[in-house]
């Protein structure tokens, strides 16, 4: 459901504002800004369909593609070697 956006237009002038005003600051005539409503343009989110739950057991999980760094024991530490378009942030003493 689209959220309608309210804004408040001066009947004079056009002066445009996102809260009601007694006076209008472009044209200073009293009163004259009224409710308008626009829908807001569809974004990607609006558009994007809601997700779905799904089983575990439904879920599968693909194994990624591990490449050698070339030490042994730095692969075994990253869980089998480097995950291409991965980064991995190892920290501790030299
Ligand atoms: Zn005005």
């Amino acid at each position: 459901m689209a959220r309608v956006k309210t804004f408040f237009t001066c009947q004079q002038c056009g002066f445009q504002s996102p809260k009601w005003l007694g006076k209008c600051p472009d044209c200073n005539q009293w009163n004259t800004l009224a409710e308008e409503q626009t829908q807001p343009a569809q974004g990607p989110r609006a558009l994007a369909a809601p997700g779905k739950p799904q089983k575990l057991e439904d879920i599968t999980s693909t194994a990624e593609d591990r490449v050698s760094c070339g030490l042994a024991e730095l692969d075994r530490t990253l869980g089998g070697g480097l995950v291409p378009g991965s980064l991995t942030l190892v920290g501790g003493d030299p």
